[in-house]
Order: structure tokens, then sequence, then C-alpha cells
């Protein structure tokens, strides 16, 4: 009897699950859609979302502190000489800022790079998207960008003429940001000879 008793239980048991996970799955059939057409409709970004950096080449004193605080060791930086920030201006002065570059095959966001950095020129960006066909590829050369006027990283499908609407504004964004400093990041990638700022006043900074 008892084991009649565990049989019907069972069928029970089976009708059941199925009926409410069914249940579910038919909710969803009638509920609103939240496929988002990506790239045609813009990702929703939360305002503190930490995506691809952006980076103020003509701010960085190249002090290895953001390098340092990584702790998947994936922001290389190379320059020529010492670096400070020349308070008259804002802007780093000495020897060349010959490369920064982070590799995004290791980068987890964690923005643990942004808050050590004295002169604040390395942000967490609102990019998503990079993709890349190689591993190589997944190393941005922020020192590179910045010879084009860029402080961050764009996806291949936004160096297109034909994109949304979304996209376009994003970009322009991006540009309008970087475009008053183009000159100043051009020339932190190369010596100068400008009398650099007291210690103290790049600690400052
Ligand atoms: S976000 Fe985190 S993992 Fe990525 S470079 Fe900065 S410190 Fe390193
Ligand atoms: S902490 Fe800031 S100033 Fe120092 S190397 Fe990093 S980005 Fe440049």
């Amino acid at each position: 009897m008892g084991s009649a008793r565990e049989y019907f239980q069972n069928i029970f048991d089976t009708v059941r699950t199925i009926a409410t996970g069914m249940s579910i799955t038919l909710k969803y059939n009638f509920a609103k859609t939240i496929t988002l057409q990506y790239p045609d409709m813009a990702p929703a970004l939360q305002p503190r979302y930490r995506g691809f950096h952006w980076f103020e080449a003509e701010k960085c004193i190249a002090c290895d502190q953001c390098a340092k605080a990584c702790p998947v060791d994936c922001i290389y930086i190379e320059k020529g000489g010492p670096r400070k920030i020349d308070k008259a201006t804002g802007i780093a002065v000495g020897g060349a800022l010959e490369r920064y570059a982070i590799d995004y095959a290791k980068c987890m966001f964690c923005a643990l790079c942004c808050d050590p950095c004295p002169t604040d020129c390395i942000h967490m960006g609102d990019n998503h998207d990079l993709s890349a066909y190689t591993r190589e590829d997944m190393c941005v050369e922020f020192t590179d960008l910045a010879k084009e006027g860029k402080q961050t990283p764009e996806p291949y499908w936004m160096q297109k003429e034909n994109m949304p609407t979304w996209a376009k504004e994003k970009k322009n964004r991006w540009e309008e940001r970087a475009k008053p400093v183009r000159d100043e990041m051009l020339k932190a990638l190369k010596p100068s000879t400008a009398t650099p700022a007291k210690k103290e006043d790049a600690a400052a900074h």
C-alpha cells in the first residue's frame, strides 16, 4: 500500500513541477520583451558603469601608482625621464610618456587603478564594447590613441560611417571631450623642455 501511495505521489510531483515550470514559461510568453537589439539600440548603462578606461595622457606623470595598484598587473607604462605637473598649466612636463597601455584580456574593471592616481588622469569610461580579432589587439595602447587625438578605444563597428544615432552621439561626446587637449596629448608623447613643477606642486594635483 505504501509503495502505491509513493507511486501516485511521484506522478503528482512530476505533474506539479512540470506545471510550475510551464507556468513560468507561459508568463514570459506574454511579458514585455526586454531583448535589446544591440547595436541598433543603445544599452542602458548605469551612471557609475565601469567600462573601458579613458585616459588623459597630458596629465599623466608616469608615476606607476595605477600599475602598482592593479591586482592583475595589466597596466604597462614607459617614460623617457621624470615627469611632473606644471602647476601653471596643469599639464605634465619632463620626459616623454613613451607608453601607456592596458591589457583588456586581463583587466577585470575593478577601478583600483583610478583611485591612487595623483593627477586624476585615468578614469573608468562608458565604453562597454571592445571586440578584437587577436589577444594582442586586446592590449590597448593609449599613447597610440593619443596620437590620433583619442582618449578611449572604440569598437571596430564604431569606426564606420553608418552607425546608429546613439553611437554617433557617444562618439561625438568622446571627441568633444578630447578636442581641447589634443595638442597637449601629442606633446605628452615627446620630451618637454618646459620647467617642471616642484615636488609639492605635483603632489597637490
Ligand atoms: S580596472 Fe582593475 S584590473 Fe583593470 S587596469 Fe584598473 S586596476 Fe587593473
Ligand atoms: S597613477 Fe595616474 S599619473 Fe601615475 S602613471 Fe598612472 S595614470 Fe599616470
